[in-house]
């Protein structure tokens, strides 16, 4: 199934991202989940198509499309990839660069977007501190303005993509407390006082590395400082319509990719003289399974076309969210359980969905506060 908005245009680009991780990712993914990494090559290699810059405008060396195109090239990587830690790990400047695109300055376009259009560099959002994820606006690592730098100390972690970043598109704190206070600045790899300080080991996502990063009197040039002092905090909200339509976007094909996976099984695997599909009681977990996900594709559509059409959609956007990311988690279990013994071994592809399926209710704003957004929209 696609996505009810799709045309000839979604349907070519998705035939390209299944022939790209057909070659590119499947082969190596089960190595490259135990590695806990993927080849930096390939960046290059999926850039070169012009995969990586699918939602992004021309001008800044994009392909062009919206988030629909997104959401159709994203789900592709997964199915036919089957690593969704190389799929996000190669995806990081979906959360990175957009800020950049739409409120940076030509020059900052030119020096950090497009070199990670091309696939030479690498890139990474840091909004969350060991201190706290939920609460954006109580974000304490501090900038303060010396000439013209500003002088970084304080912390980030669970960073995606974070441990090999050329650049890091660093949350920090420029004026007083709360959200009026907060400015984002372009914190370059081989910046003194700037360091990895750790590669987070996690339940999955196994091949996308993630980071703590410490910022140790980092001096910062004022020309990274993307869009007005003190001004990050609506471009971070912004942000976050288009993250959470891929995570729900990344749910929906997980659990495509679980369910499919399932439904082949029950199809070879006998029990009892006949395949698993001859038991009703397994026909019905998959028609569940399917119905489920059908849902929550649609309800993740609606959202996308909204936001395409210029409506920011917050409560949507997180009702798309939850709802995919519930029925991922129900879908994967299902179909670890139609696996048997089986779906609990490592290098079997629902047993790495299984834990793949855990961050979502986590990461990009959890589950509740999805709810709160809910809340707030719908005026409780
Ligand atoms: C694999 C992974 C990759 C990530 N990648 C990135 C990245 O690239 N960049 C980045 O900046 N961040 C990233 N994150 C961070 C992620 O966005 C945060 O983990 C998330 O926002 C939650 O923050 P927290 O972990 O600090 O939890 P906390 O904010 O400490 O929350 C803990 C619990 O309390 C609940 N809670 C908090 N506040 C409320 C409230 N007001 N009402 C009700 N419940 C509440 C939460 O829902 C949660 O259940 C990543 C996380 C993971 C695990």
């Amino acid at each position: 199934m696609t996505y009810l908005f799709e045309t000839e245009e979604h349907a070519a680009l998705r035939a390209q991202a299944r022939r790209f991780a057909a070659e590119h990712i499947a082969p190596h993914a089960a190595r490259w989940e135990e590695d806990e990494e993927f080849p930096v090559e390939l960046y290059r290699e999926i850039a070169r198509t012009g995969l990586a810059g699918v939602g992004y405008p021309e001008e800044v060396g994009g392909s062009g499309g919206d988030l629909g195109h997104m959401l159709a090239v994203a789900e592709e990587l997964v199915l036919a990839g089957t690593s969704v830690g190389a799929v996000v790990g190669l995806g990081s400047h979906g959360i990175a660069a957009p800020p950049i695109v739409r409120f940076g300055t030509p020059e900052q376009r030119r020096r950090f977007v497009e070199p990670v259009l091309r696939g030479e560099q690498i890139c990474a959002l840091g909004v969350t501190e060991p201190g706290g994820g939920s609460d954006v606006a109580g974000l304490t690592t501090r900038a303060v303005r010396d000439g013209d730098h500003y002088v970084v100390t304080g912390a980030k972690t669970f960073i995606t993509s974070g441990c090999r970043a050329d650049w890091v598109l660093t949350a920090v704190r420029t004026g007083g407390p709360g959200h009026g206070g907060i400015s984002f600045l372009v914190v370059e790899r081989g910046t003194p006082g700037f360091e990895v300080s750790r590669k987070l080991r996690k339940t999955g996502w196994w091949a996308s590395d993630t980071a703590e990063l410490a910022f140790d009197g980092a001096r910062v040039p004022v020309a990274n400082r993307v869009g007005p002092e003190h001004g990050a905090f609506p471009m971070i909200m912004s942000n976050f319509a288009g993250e959470r339509l891929m995570l729900a976007g990344q749910c929906v094909a997980i659990a495509e990719l679980a369910y499919r996976e399932a439904r082949r099984y029950a199809r070879e695997r006998v029990a009892f003289g006949k395949p698993l599909a001859g038991f009703q009681v397994i026909r019905h977990k998959l028609a569940d399974m399917a119905t489920r996900i059908a849902a929550a594709r649609a309800l993740t559509g609606e959202a996308a076309v909204r936001v395409n059409r210029g409506a920011p959609a917050p409560g949507l956007c997180a009702m798309a969210k939850n709802a995919a990311t519930d029925m991922c988690s129900a879908v994967v279990d299902e179909a670890v359980q139609i696996h048997g013994g089986m779906g609990y071994m490592r290098d079997v592809v629902v047993e790495r969905l299984f834990r793949d399926a855990r961050l979502y209710p986590i990461g990009g704003g959890t589950r509740e506060i999805m709810n709160e957004i809910i809340s707030k929209t719908e005026g409780y």
